[in-house]
């Protein structure tokens, strides 16, 4: 509704008596805006900063330009043309950077935004630096799209309909991969996501935006010279996108308009108040954008949005199918087998030989004193370290050596020692998240909304683990506002979402009251006799004594001893080691 509403009141512009020089500025506003809109997801939601987002306007306004005079193609097919060679150009530069991290991927982006601004600026065939002259205004057959208001709606539309897009994308399942990406990769890895897969993507798209705005550009403007795409205009965009707030989709446009503004103004207040003419609105302009920034650091958007509070989800999945479902493992088969696993870090030896099984349905508790070896144990059996060397089989296939992505995909879902999440995202949403690899759409549907029945049996699925986990009551809260104790039960709801056959838990009572313990306790048991395996690293020992079939005892790096929980109870060897030092 609300975006029928947007759309009228751009077309509605067309009819209102807003003077010419105020939609003059709206255009340039809209097309800067489209630009920040990349940026918004590129830099703000996915975490890639980028100064070279002209470079893509440039490849949009430059084709257009070169293939409109030089070879008369229309350019409604030039845009065509032109979203091609940003793609294509856009896949590679994202194949060789998007793997760099740090400092090392926006300083790449300065030098792709150098070496095209001077390749422009040096070839014969686009002009050089005085650029091409002469490009014709956009037409629909004889109508003339011009600079006006014309233009303002055709401009308006596509930024619009951009955000519309962008909202919908990121309110899917694979907006939620997405916007994991910002928070590390070992996250969306362990959720069987495929995170270099989705930066390229976003990359991608934020030059292809960036590429729609240089193409009306170039038409609005009617000529094209490198000095609009260079590395100063790169940083421009990447400024007007941070002060309207970088993270959120409507803080594009609201940056890009009041940069805009700004700049108009001051150059016409400025040498009225100081009677002289000279860069001095540079000085002013610096000074108020860095304030914005000082008191505001997530920008003006972050401002106005609160006041439109976060409207709760719906819960409209009652009816939904649900996801499909593996098969489990049978009594008596063997799920986990770790043969002599050993993991060296420099010359200290954090895991040396260690070997165990767990059988379907078990309930095996990994403990030992701090330090020895139990969160590297399950890094190694979940593929977040390789092994130096032994080897782990997984159902009878060996899982040792291959990614944390692959393991996931097969099966083995876990927790993490110091809680993984999206913090601003709520917890239905980082639930629903464990179940990306049971409910894949594409982008493209997601943007569309053609994915609704899919987002629905995957909220479905949701909130059937949170309620098993026994946290209803905050489904709808952001998950970074909850207790530490209560985070943890999301991610054990998060990691049984993946219907995982293994489950490794790595110390979920931790922050828990005794009462949330006892509930834990019932739930670990309920889904062990569903057929899944748990692997449970755990310090509270009335809880390992209580839900643990087997235990296997580490002490530094060692295996020390497995059993049951009597025999590693009485054992004096553990007394020792491990029970002695705490009771
Ligand atoms: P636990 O979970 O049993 O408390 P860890 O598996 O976290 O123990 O750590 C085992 C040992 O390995 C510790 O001495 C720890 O300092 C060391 N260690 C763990 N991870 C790393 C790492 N990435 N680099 C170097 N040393 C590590
Ligand atoms: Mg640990």
């Amino acid at each position: 509704m609300k975006w029928i509403i947007l759309f009228g009141f751009v077309a509605l512009t067309v009819v209102l008596p807003l003077p010419d020089f105020w939609i003059f500025q709206l255009n340039y506003i809209g097309l800067y805006a489209l630009t920040c809109l990349g940026l918004v997801l590129l830099t703000g939601i996915t975490g890639l900063t980028s100064f070279g987002q002209a470079a893509f306007v440039g490849i949009g306004a430059y084709t257009t330009a070169f293939l409109t005079l030089n070879l008369g193609i229309s350019p409604w097919m030039t845009l065509g043309i032109g979203l091609i060679i940003t793609a294509l150009s856009s896949i590679i530069l994202g194949l060789i950077t998007l793997r760099m991290s740090g400092h090392y991927l926006p300083l790449a982006t300065i030098s792709w935004g150098l070496a095209l601004y001077y390749l422009m600026g040096n070839l014969e065939a686009l002009g050089k630096y005085d650029g091409l002259l002469g490009l014709k205004s956009l037409a629909v057959g004889e109508f003339e799209i011009g600079q006006g208001r014309s233009f303002f709606v055709l401009t308006w539309i596509i930024l619009i309909a951009s955000v519309f897009c962008l909202n919908n994308l990121l309110d899917s399942q694979v907006g939620r991969a997405i916007r994991s990406l910002k928070s590390g990769t070992q996250l969306a890895e362990a959720m069987g996501i495929n995170t270099f897969r989705y930066k390229v993507t976003v990359f991608v798209l934020s030059a292809l935006l960036a590429c729609v705005s240089g193409w009306l550009m170039a038409h609005f403007q009617r000529t094209v010279n490198p000095s609009a795409f260079g590395l100063k205009m790169g940083i421009e965009y990447l400024f007007m996108t941070v002060v309207g707030g970088v993270g959120y989709v409507w803080g594009a446009l609201i940056g890009a308009g009041i940069i805009k503004l700004l700049d108009d103004q001051l150059q016409v207040l400025l040498p009225r108040l100081i009677g002289t003419s000279g860069s001095y609105e540079i000085i002013v302009f610096g000074i108020i954008l860095v304030s914005i920034l000082k008191f505001l650091p997530n920008g003006l958007w972050s401002l106005v949005s609160r006041y439109f509070p976060i409207a709760r989800r719906q819960e409209n999945w009652a009816q939904a199918d649900t996801l499909p479902e593996r098969t489990m493992p049978v009594k008596g088969e063997t799920v986990l087998d770790v043969i002599g696993i050993t993991k060296r870090f420099g010359g200290l030896l954090a895991v040396n030989e260690v070997n165990f099984q767990i059988q379907a349905g078990q309930i095996v508790g990994l403990i030992g004193p701090n330090g020895a070896g139990k969160s590297t144990t399950f890094n190694l059996i979940t593929g977040l370290l390789p092994p130096s060397s032994g080897e782990v089989r997984f159902r009878g296939e060996l899982i040792s050596g291959h990614s944390s992505r692959e393991i996931s995909l097969k099966g083995v879902a876990r927790t993490f020692q110091h809680v993984k999440m999206i913090p601003d995202m709520t917890v239905l949403e980082n639930v629903a998240l464990g179940a990306y690899a049971r409910g894949y759409s594409s982008v493209f549907s997601a943007m569309m909304r053609l994915n609704l029945s899919q987002e629905q049996s995957l909220f479905k699925e949701a909130q059937r683990q949170i309620e098993r986990i026994g946290i209803r009551h905050c489904m709808h809260e952001l998950a970074g506002n909850l207790a530490m104790g209560q985070q943890r039960l999301m991610e054990i709801a998060r990691a049984l979402c993946a219907d995982p056959s293994l489950l490794l838990l790595d110390e979920p009572a931790a922050g828990l009251r005794h009462k949330e313990k006892i509930a834990l306790a019932s739930v670990l048991r309920q889904i062990s006799s569903e057929g899944v395996s748990i692997l449970l690293v755990e310090h509270d020992m009335d809880l390992v004594m209580e839900v643990c079939e087997n235990l296997v005892v580490m002490e530094f790096g060692n295996l020390l001893i497995q059993g049951s929980p009597r025999e590693i109870q009485e054992s004096p060897l553990v007394r020792a080691a491990y029970l002695g030092t705490e009771h």
